[in-house]
């Protein structure tokens, strides 16, 4: 056997993330109810607002909803310049199927290349400070232009996906004083099960990264696979404390 028929092989015997994670929880439909409900406030209330997508399963699940309903909540990725060739390949695909606009912010080409030229490639391994500068130049800059105007965003927070995270709120007004946007968090009540049960109905399109043990997906760089009983967000930046791991976007002081 050849080592791409070994490989097309295991990938074949291989379950796919459907298989692996689909699991309703017996309130799903008052979650699903909830979260519509959610987005339509969001439109009657909070206009102008938008959804930030890493294009990960919570994110595909909502712009699916925003879609589906033709609510008017234009959505935009961060395009870091450092994703994997299969979430690029995502966004293409939604921008060509998604009828809400799928806008792409990108950073500074300039500060990108004097960061790695300063600091190296790998800088984001050597140390938290160099990591956030990281994120500041390829994130957080770009969302602070993604935001700007917007009376509130949606995210695809949820409770469960870490303990950072448990008391992710559906209507987060913390910030609002100080950074001027509301933060919507449709799916804080939904588990990992009822994401992909959801995925599964709707046959919603989602990174094929999933199928390969990433629950959580973010830079090439900073995203790995993870074990069996291995915690939800360990696949990002495992070689920092939990305590530290958030980029920025939705870090709490
Ligand atoms: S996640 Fe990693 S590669 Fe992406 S911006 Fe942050 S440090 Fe840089």
């Amino acid at each position: 056997m050849s080592v791409s028929e070994l490989r097309n092989s295991i990938q074949e015997n291989t379950p796919d993330a459907i298989s692996l994670y689909a699991n309703p929880s017996a309130n799903y439909a008052d979650k699903v109810a909830e979260t519509l409900a959610l987005l339509k406030q969001a439109v009657a209330e909070f206009s102008p607002v938008t959804q930030a997508s890493s294009l990960g399963a919570e994110d595909v699940v909502i712009t699916h909803l925003i879609n589906h309903n033709a609510l008017n909540i234009p959505v935009f990725v961060l395009e870091t310049g450092a994703l994997h060739r299969e979430t690029q390949a995502l966004l293409e695909r939604t921008q060509a199927q998604s009828l809400v606009p799928i806008k792409v912010y990108r950073p500074s080409n300039e500060k990108v290349i004097n960061f790695v030229k300063t600091h190296g490639q790998d800088a984001m391994y050597e140390s938290i400070e160099l990591r956030k500068a990281c994120c500041q130049v390829r994130k957080l800059e770009p969302l602070a232009e993604a935001l700007q105007g917007q009376r509130a965003w949606v995210t695809g927070l949820r409770r469960e996906q870490s303990s950072n995270r448990s008391d992710v709120p559906l209507i987060d007004r913390s910030e609002e004083s100080t950074k001027g946007q509301i933060k919507l968090n449709p799916l804080a009540n939904w588990t990992w099960g009822d994401v992909w049960h959801f995925i599964s109905l709707n046959q919603v399109d989602y990174n094929p990264l999933h199928d390969q043990f990433f629950p959580s997906i973010g830079c090439a760089p900073c995203t790995r696979a993870i074990s069996l009983g291995e915690d939800f967000r360990s696949g990002r930046w495992w070689w920092e404390d939990e305590a530290a791991k958030e980029c920025g976007l939705h870090a709490k002081k």
